[in-house]
Formats: structure tokens, C-alpha cells, sequence
């Protein structure tokens, strides 16, 4: 049965003309994102909220904390290289200011440019004037902490259709992948 579904994984990559590699490495970010969004929804109650950053103040490991509070939460193992990556992940929303920093178009160009003039989920070609700048982890959560590494360009379309869902780019780079 395993087995069978690899064939087809493998079956719908090729028919998309998309790597194997590619695909790991979207669903692994994509997976790490959707634990910081169940934990950033537990969050939502204040009581949750003031506990987390309570075992934080109080932890002599931020890593290992974070790898308890994640496995508490969400039941996922993570290790240590992950629970660095969910720990600058929580700082970020324990430390965000709520406001919009406001980057300016050279910002913008070089990202259009590292991505070749097209939007970095359905790679169709765009512009300054139409590109969207996004944040890859949802601003929402992150705020502007994680910097420009955070940052990419996208269409409207996607910009608006990842805004309502962040696990979008999983579903849309294999159904328009060229
Ligand atoms: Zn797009």
C-alpha cells in the first residue's frame, strides 16, 4: 500500500515536472509552519499565551523548551535544528510590534529579481507594478522579525489566496508549476 501511494506521489510530481527534492522541501516548510499555527491558535487564550511565555522566562534551554511546549501542543518530535527554527519562530510573534515596516522598492526589486521576474508560487511572470510583496511566514504571526529572509514577491492572485491560507503553496505549485 506504502508503497503504491510512493508510485503515486512520484506519478504526480513527473506529471507536473516537479522534483521529488522540491516537493520534500516545500512540505517540510509547510509543515513547520502549520505547528507554529496550532500553537499561535492555542495563543488566542490569553491564559495559554501568558503560560508559554511564563516557561519561557523561567527556561534555562529555550530550544528544549520549545521542543516540549511543540510536542505538548501538537504531539510532533521535533529536533534540535527544528526547534531552533520554531523557537525564532515564537520570539518573533512574543517580540512583534504590530506595525507594517514599510520597505522601500529596492527591497522589491531584488527580490523580483532572485526570482526572475516571476511570483514565487505560480511562477507566472510579473512586474514591480503588480507584484505583491509577502511574508512567507504569515505577517500575522511573525510580524517583520525574521527580516528579508521572510520576504518574497507574488501575484495578486496568490497573495490573496495564501492570505486566507498558508498551506496554499503546497497546493498551488503542483497544480501550476511550469
Ligand atoms: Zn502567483
Amino acid at each position: 500500500m506504502i508503497k503504491e501511494k510512493n508510485l503515486a506521489i512520484d506519478d504526480l510530481l513527473a506529471r507536473n515536472g516537479i522534483t521529488k527534492e522540491f516537493f520534500m522541501d516545500e512540505t517540510y516548510k509547510c509543515m513547520l509552519v502549520s505547528i507554529l499555527e496550532t500553537i499561535v491558535s492555542e495563543m488566542t487564550d490569553n491564559n495559554v499565551k501568558k503560560e508559554i511565555k511564563k516557561r519561557y522566562l523561567n527556561s534555562t534551554n529555550k530550544i528544549i523548551t520549545t521542543q516540549r511546549i511543540v510536542y505538548e501542543k501538537t504531539r510532533c518530535k521535533l529536533n534540535e535544528e527544528e526547534s531552533i527554527i520554531l523557537y525564532k519562530y515564537l520570539y518573533a510573534y512574543f517580540t512583534k510590534n504590530g506595525l507594517r515596516k514599510n520597505y522601500d522598492d529596492s527591497v522589491r526589486y531584488n527580490l523580483l529579481n532572485k526570482q526572475n521576474g516571476k511570483c514565487n508560487i505560480c511562477n507566472h511572470c510579473i512586474d514591480i507594478s503588480t507584484a505583491e510583496l509577502d511574508h512567507i511566514v504569515p505577517w500575522t504571526m511573525v510580524g517583520d522579525e525574521l527580516g528579508a529572509s521572510n520576504l518574497q514577491m507574488l501575484c495578486k492572485d496568490c497573495n490573496r489566496r495564501k492570505s486566507k491560507n498558508s498551506a496554499y503553496n503546497l497546493k498551488m505549485f503542483l497544480v501550476n508549476k511550469c
